[in-house]
């Protein structure tokens, strides 16, 4: 089974903007897939609409076999979102966030407190659980978005530019703590308009330019056509 599936999307706002034109994409399980293009391209209503944060106006969507208009609660199980902005309370506590997290989702309390050592352990974060959220670094709170999206264990995890408007240093750290999620069986989307950054990272890419999908390759095909 694909972890995703999309097939003839598209996506017309009110308004009239034509955001997608028929997209077909598939992403393997455990691929890391980066979807690349510039501002305005569609990349953000691809995403939401995956992530059933916007409607579609035509097109099929299939998340590990799970149909989007059929099956969106066992779809939803499937995906951990990591948006652009921080959308948690900054005066909660780092424990709480991430346990609170999993509580949506279902996940018993107990269990949630196992999960949250366990990702918080991982995001290199165990040791602020007890902080405010308000008081992490920039790159703190970005792990910390990151292992809240992974307290239902999801098996497909979408970054919505991760590293926009970080710097250097920190995209790298950012950039190894990815790889490790993906080493240990995680699929990856995520959407840059670095290509320096979906270099580093994904195994295949597509380019999206005015809700088309222009190229869908491997990275390394890619690059020897450059
Ligand atoms: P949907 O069709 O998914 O319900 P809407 O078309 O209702 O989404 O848009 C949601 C809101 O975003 C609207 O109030 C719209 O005015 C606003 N909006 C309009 N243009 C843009 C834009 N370029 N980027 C982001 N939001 C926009
Ligand atoms: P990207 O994420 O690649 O920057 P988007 O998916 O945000 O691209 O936008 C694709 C197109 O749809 C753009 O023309 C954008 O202005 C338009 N758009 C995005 N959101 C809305 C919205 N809520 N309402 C109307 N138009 C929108």
């Amino acid at each position: 089974v694909k972890a995703l599936e999309i097939k003839d999307l598209k996506k017309v706002y009110a308004g009239g903007v034509e955001a997608l034109c028929g997209i077909e994409l598939t992403v393997e399980e455990g691929d890391f897939y980066a979807l690349l293009g510039p501002n305005g391209a569609g990349k953000s209503t691809t995403i939401g609409i995956i992530t059933s944060l916007v409607n579609k106006t035509s097109g099929k969507v299939n998340v590990f076999g799970y149909d989007l208009d059929t099956d969106l609660t066992r779809l939803k199980q499937q995906i951990g979102l990591v948006p652009q902005e921080f959308n948690f309370n900054p005066f909660e506590k780092v424990q709480q966030i991430v346990v609170n997290q999993a509580g949506y989702y279902g996940v018993s309390r107990k269990e949630a407190l196992i999960r949250s050592e366990k990702y918080l352990r991982q995001s290199g974060l165990w040791e602020k659980r007890d902080v405010r959220a308000r008081m992490l670094s920039g790159g703190m709170k970005r792990r910390l978005m990151i292992a809240r999206a992974l307290m239902h264990e999801p098996r497909l995890l979408i970054l919505d530019e991760p590293t926009a408007g970080v710097d250097i240093e920190l995209r790298r750290e950012m950039w190894q703590f990815l790889k490790e999620l993906n080493a240990n069986g995680t699929t990856i989307i995520l959407t840059t308009h670095y290509l320096e950054e979906a270099e580093m990272l994904c195994r295949h890419i597509g380019i999206i330019q005015s809700g088309n999908l222009i190229e869908d390759t491997s990275m390394k095909s890619l690059l020897a056509k450059l």
